[in-house]
């Protein structure tokens, strides 16, 4: 009797694991497809090659349950058109960067760079540990979007002129590309800044349609053959010192999916925020090396009094941003505090040590 209770028990047991299984398989064969339109030319070096390998990630960690097809900038949509195109539904998911939706809501700027503001290692910081995400998912979901950090490129350079800046009447006049609050900034020292997407940029200087530009660093800088339109490379990239690009994602497409496939999608962009920040930062060296080298670059550092009064002229700006409603001066709140917070450590760790290797 006993033996029989046994037998049946591993029978019902059995049963039980064949059902789980049949469960699981049915669950692994429906496979969901997404579309990701993205603000980069297709497979253009770590920003849509960042994409790429988000979507690449989210398939294997899922097991090809959630497949991913990456669109270039106008392949389906235009660059600058992916927020209402994921916000919509036309997409389901998004690559790009935060600062180019100020005209849907000034706080998304702090959410790629601010002047003078958080390194990429600070801005994780605040991003993940600070608040920073919690409050940049409050100010998305009035658009139906879910926000991820996906990709940080590091310090930018101050881009590309074709005059020499040695006094802030030098910016007077000057028509830039420069997006964000950065752009902002040179609106307040007397200049007209231009959003553009990246792939605009090249023809936009050759034709005299704009004056100077700035883009991302060493590595993109010279995959665009911006020296081939500009004489001089300004350093350091005030206006952008840790840009942070986004994945965005339609809201009612993420909550169809199952809690497992949400967790690995979240991961596996953290997974791809960490990864842009290392190619950046082995790949700018290298390119930084043959534009100094091949292309004979002039280099020039922005002179102190010019940095300083930018500085300046940046507080007034992402003050006034910060004041624009309730949903900014929270954000404004917590990013300054963290920034003011996070310089007392930088300045005795990164800052001093820089300072240290260089002597
Ligand atoms: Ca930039």
């Amino acid at each position: 009797m006993q033996r029989r209770d046994f037998i049946k028990g591993i029978g019902a047991g059995g049963i039980a694991s064949a059902s789980l299984l049949t469960a699981n398989t049915a669950s692994a064969k429906k496979v969901i497809k997404w579309k990701m339109v993205t603000s980069w030319p297709k497979n253009f070096p770590g920003l849509g090659t960042g994409a790429e390998f988000l979507a690449k990630t989210i398939n294997e960690m899922s097991g090809g349950r959630l497949k991913i097809k990456v669109y270039g900038a106008n392949q389906l949509v235009p660059a600058l058109e992916v927020f209402d195109a994921v916000s919509r539904g036309t997409a389901q998911i998004g690559h790009t960067g935060a600062y180019y939706w100020k005209g849907k809501h000034p706080a998304t700027q702090f959410y790629t760079s601010v002047p003078f503001g958080l390194t990429a290692q600070e801005m994780n910081g605040w991003l993940y540990h600070g608040g920073g995400l919690k409050l940049w998912e409050k100010l998305y979901d009035r658009f139906n979007l879910v926000p991820n950090p996906v990709g940080n490129t590091g310090v930018q350079m101050g881009g590309w002129f074709n005059k020499e800046i040695n006094s802030i009447e030098d910016l007077k006049g000057l028509k830039m590309r420069l997006p964000g609050l950065g752009g902002e900034v040179l609106k307040m020292a007397g200049g007209t800044p231009v959003t553009l997407p990246g792939g605009e940029l090249y023809t936009s200087m050759q034709s005299g349609a704009i004056d100077a530009t700035e883009w991302v660093g060493p590595y993109n800088d010279l995959a665009f053959g911006l020296h081939k339109v500009a004489k001089y490379y300004y350093h350091p990239g005030w206006h952008e010192p840790g840009s942070t690009m986004e994945a965005m994602i339609n809201k009612d497409a993420f909550k169809e999916l199952d809690k497992d496939l949400q967790h690995i999608v979240r991961a596996a962009c953290r997974v791809a925020n960490a990864d842009m920040l290392a190619d950046y930062t082995a790949k700018n060296n290298t390119a930084l090396k043959t534009l100094m080298t091949e292309h004979k670059v002039q280099m020039l550092k922005f002179p102190d009094d010019v940095v300083k009064k930018l500085r300046e002229l940046s507080e007034q700006a992402v003050h006034k941003v910060g004041q624009h409603d309730d949903i900014s001066k929270e954000i404004y709140q917590s990013y300054q505090k963290f920034r003011t917070d996070v310089m007392q450590w930088s300045k005795v760790s990164e800052q001093d040590y820089m300072a240290a290797r260089s002597q």
